[in-house]
């Protein structure tokens, strides 16, 4: 491709609300530009960059057995009464109407779809199993979108959906999807850890992230440092070893006065002790269904003072549909005082506790009481409490699956998903089987996604220097970019032609920047735009029969023997290639 003649509109300035990395980058190199806010256009380098996402995940994913086919993005809004999504799914939901009044929906994703083809089409077990994929537009009205693709509204991703007629089938396919899902992301050429996540309402153990692993990443995930031990989660779903119980104190419980003293920070001052002392308790309202108004009882939740409390831990340990944080006045009803003053000790609503809070001695708490607090509070002796897992993991915590190592603590970019559905949507919908045994059966689903799109700005988050991004080879838009540092000059123009189509021929993917500019402001746009391999053909290395090839990773340039160098490249280009394969 001649660089004169694409469409690669590079800026020096990337627009002021881009304030990720690969956001900043993207719009600056050429890749993306946007049309609405989460709403992007992908130019040919970008677009380049995700077929070649696509194409790997599509090789993967044949090769483990799916076959792709491609849904409607606009979707009937029965499909989805009839899933109660229609509902749920709240405001992220594309609704609207068709000329006749029907409702529709543009597909944030398709189980509902999906269930509905094999509904109609696969009757019998010896139809099964089956592993659909495809690749498309996703449309999620997300309420903050942010950096550029990593968080848009419409996305492109990878959604599979498996059926089985049996749950360990389903677990064979999960298995086959999760090793897929690692060879996907190493052609790739990313760094990433496959993590725990949290199963949402669902329940179960069995779902995994892949995280691309980058400091500007949202997700917090913690991985066991033992060098044998695989264990990682992302912190809403890491284990907490339960702390070893202290011996209780034998002080009497005290109510102490504290005057206007709420927080974690002002209560410990007060007292001169450390956050750790005392314990914190939170009032949550759960299973309010704000359709009908109805449900919403209260729930107290209790961490140590200086913890984190989980609400994701806490919805599984309560099994509640919904979680929210009770309003003032709930509060107020629920312990008899003004927030910030919440205890344990004679609360009327039901308390769970971390394990931790209970493993302790003794714990400076809310005494329910306008400005009072108690201390030495003995938990058993005290106050009763459910013990859960409640508190967001940290650095440092002991592994729960070695009982070795310790917990490190990363930041990732959510790339992946697999998820094991069971009967969630098969049974709402009615999907079954006749299975061997001549009776119906509920098909057990599993569902598997790839954000494509994201995926590109993770790579670019992970691989970037202040030049511009660094592409690993595998998802890069061209391989190489051939500079023609003085197109002008009939020699160099005579070499740097011949070079593109020799390239070309070999099977190279060559951007070939031809343009009449100041070798400066090539570099410079190559360094922006990110291939991986630049050769410089120029006057003063053709005097001795070289050019100039860099790596977009090294400092410096080599001179390779104009003779040698189609090789050269063909051999760097396979080499670099064939690393994610291993
Ligand atoms: P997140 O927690 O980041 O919102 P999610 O749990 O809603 O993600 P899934 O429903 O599992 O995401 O979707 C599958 C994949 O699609 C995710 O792993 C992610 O890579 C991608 N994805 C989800 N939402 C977006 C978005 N708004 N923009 C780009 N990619 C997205
Ligand atoms: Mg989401």
């Amino acid at each position: 491709m001649r660089y004169s003649q694409a469409l690669i509109p590079t800026l020096k300035e990337a627009p002021a609300e881009a304030q990720v990395v690969s956001h900043v980058m993207l719009v600056r190199a050429g890749y993306i530009r946007k049309l609405a806010a989460g709403i992007y256009t992908l130019l040919p380098l970008g677009w380049r960059v995700v077929r070649k996402i696509e194409e790997i995940v599509r090789e993967e994913m044949n090769r483990a057995g799916a076959q792709e086919v491609l849904m409607p993005a606009a979707v009937p809004a029965e499909l989805w009464q009839e899933s109660g999504r229609w509902q749920a799914y709240g405001a992220e939901l594309l609704r609207f109407k068709d000329r006749k009044g029907a409702d529709f929906l543009i597909g944030p994703t398709h189980e509902e779809v999906i269930v509905d083809i094999v509904r109609r089409d696969v009757k019998s077990y010896r139809q099964l199993p089956l592993n659909l994929y495809q690749i498309q537009a996703k449309f999620r009205d997300e309420p903050r979108p942010r950096a550029g693709v990593m968080r848009g509204r419409e996305f492109i991703m990878k959604d599979a959906y498996s059926f089985h007629a049996d749950e360990d089938d389903c677990k064979r396919t999960y298995q086959r999807m999760y090793d897929a899902y690692l060879a996907i992301f190493r052609r790739c050429g990313l760094a990433f850890r496959a993590v725990e996540a949290d199963t949402g309402n669902i329940g179960g153990t069995l779902s995994h992230e892949f995280q691309v692993l980058a400091t500007s990443g949202e997700d917090n995930i913690v991985a066991c440092d033992h060098e044998a031990c695989s264990y990682a989660a992302n912190v809403e779903m890491a284990q907490i070893v339960p702390a070893e119980k202290a011996t209780p104190a034998a002080a009497p419980r005290e109510q102490v006065a504290t005057p206007g003293q709420r927080t974690i920070e002002e209560v410990s001052g007060f007292f001169g002790v450390p956050a750790a002392a005392l314990a914190k308790t939170l009032v949550y309202r759960r299973d309010f269904d704000p359709e009908t108004g109805k449900g919403g009882t209260l729930v107290a939740a209790m961490v140590r003072g200086d913890r984190e409390l989980n609400e994701a831990k806490l919805k599984r340990a309560l099994d509640a549909s919904t979680l929210e944080l009770a309003g003032d006045a709930e509060v107020e009803r629920a312990t008899g005082a003004p927030v910030g003053f919440a205890g344990p000790v004679g609360l009327v609503v039901p308390v769970v506790a971390d394990h931790e809070v209970l493993a302790m001695a003794e714990a400076i708490v809310g005494a329910n009481a306008a400005d009072g607090h108690l201390r030495h509070v003995v938990p058993g002796r005290d106050f009763q409490a459910t013990a859960a897992d409640l508190r967001v993991a940290v650095e440092g915590d002991a592994c729960p699956r070695c009982g070795k190592g310790h917990f490190k603590a990363y930041r990732g970019i959510e790339v992946g998903h697999v998820f094991f559905l069971g009967t969630r949507y098969s049974k709402k919908m009615h999907c079954v089987f006749l299975g061997e045994d001549g009776k119906e059966h509920v098909m057990i689903m599993g569902c598997y996604g790839i954000g494509v799109t994201r995926t590109a700005a993770a790579a670019i988050e992970q691989n970037h220097d202040e030049g511009g991004i660094v592409w690993p080879m595998a998802i890069a838009p061209y391989q190489v970019t051939l500079l023609s540092l003085q197109p002008g000059d009939a020699d160099v123009r005579r070499v740097s032609e011949e070079l593109h189509e020799k390239l070309e021929a070999a099977g190279i993917e060559v951007l070939y920047d031809d343009r009449d500019e100041r070798p400066g402001s090539k570099f410079k746009d190559a360094d922006l735009v990110g291939i991986p391999l630049r050769v410089a053909v120029g006057k003063k290395s053709l005097a001795e029969g070289a050019v100039e090839l860099k790596h977009r990773r090294d400092k410096e340039a080599t001179k390779v023997p104009l003779a040698e160098i189609v090789a050269t490249i063909e051999a760097k280009v396979a080499e670099e290639l064939a690393r994610g394969r291993t």
